[in-house]
């Protein structure tokens, strides 16, 4: 068998959950041990590292990993030069930066002087000096939304989702400074046998992103209504269309990408389709 290729990603946290259901996705089944720091897949030449998100980015340049899926976040924090092979639209998140509620804030030159609690100190003194301003980053490796509330602070820069952690620690965000979301990254120089399964994988992998944004769509039509409700639906090729056993109608099959899903359906009713049944796409292959 092939020397498999090597894919590190977060052992436990926000990212895990998710890296493992893509594993899944792309067909790839492995035995896991949580002690253990490795897997090997039984179906397909790839080995799994479970690693702290923060060390994944050297793992990957060092070549100890080929491949991770790690937070834009961190890739970008840690500065390591790593190809970004694909975006996997989740961990959807933002860098920030907060201030106490009750301090007034007027813009990013409010900060000159003073102290920024953070664990992103590359992406925050980026930021500051493109703004031009001048303040002191303080480096804390977690629990930064509390270091304003015990005096270490006068403002954080930390990853918000919501918002609610920011607001329940008295907390008003200003600033976003970076957006992110889990990315695929590679060392740039995979070697050829490598890239080769990168690319089987990769190939997986977008039949099962693209299938996250579409649903598959059935729906009765009468027929004189057919080509009104097929204007209606974006995209793919057109709709099948098959005659149900009442004269005077059909069955309309199609695709719809889950953006715009509830304004194309309520369209759809609006034309006369009727029963319309969603179901949802486990891979779609182009
Ligand atoms: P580790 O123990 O591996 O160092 P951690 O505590 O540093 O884990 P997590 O909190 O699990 O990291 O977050 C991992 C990544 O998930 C972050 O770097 C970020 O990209 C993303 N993330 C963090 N917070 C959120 C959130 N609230 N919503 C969505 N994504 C988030
Ligand atoms: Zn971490």
């Amino acid at each position: 068998m092939d020397t498999p290729l090597s894919l590190a990603i977060q052992k436990s946290g926000r990212l895990s959950e998710r890296s493992l259901a893509f594993i899944e996705a792309c067909g790839i089944s492995f035995s896991r041990n949580k002690t253990r720091l490795k897997s090997t897949a039984h179906n397909f030449p790839l080995e799994i590292l479970f690693l702290r998100d923060d060390d994944i980015p050297k793992y990957v340049a060092d070549g100890v990993a080929d491949i991770g899926i790690v937070g834009e976040n961190v890739f970008a924090e840690k500065g390591e030069a790593l190809t970004i092979v694909e975006r996997m639209g989740f961990s959807k998140c933002r860098l920030s930066l907060a201030v106490p509620q009750n301090v007034s804030y007027h813009g990013v030159g409010d900060l000159a002087g003073k102290k920024i609690a953070t664990s992103y100190p590359n992406l925050l003194s980026q930021y500051l000096s493109r703004q031009g301003v001048q303040a002191e980053i303080h480096e804390i490796s977690g629990s930064v939304e509390i270091a304003p509330s015990i005096g270490l602070a006068d403002a954080v820069c930390d990853i918000v989702s919501s918002g609610s952690t920011l607001l329940s620690n008295g907390l008003r965000e200003v600033e976003t400074i970076f957006r992110s979301e889990a990315i695929l990254v590679s060392t740039p120089d995979l070697p050829a046998a490598k890239q080769e399964i990168l690319d089987r994988l990769l190939f997986r992998i977008r039949a099962a992103l693209r299938a996250e944004s579409y649903k598959y769509v059935v729906m009765n039509v009468p027929n004189a209504a057919i080509e009104n409700v097929v204007s209606l639906i974006p995209g793919m090729k057109s709709p099948t269309v098959t005659p149900l056993a009442e004269t005077g109608w059909s069955s309309l099959h199609s695709v719809l990408q889950e953006d715009d899903f509830w304004e194309v359906i309520e369209k759809l009713r609006a034309a006369g389709a009727q029963g319309i049944l969603v179901i949802p796409v486990e891979k779609m292959i182009l």
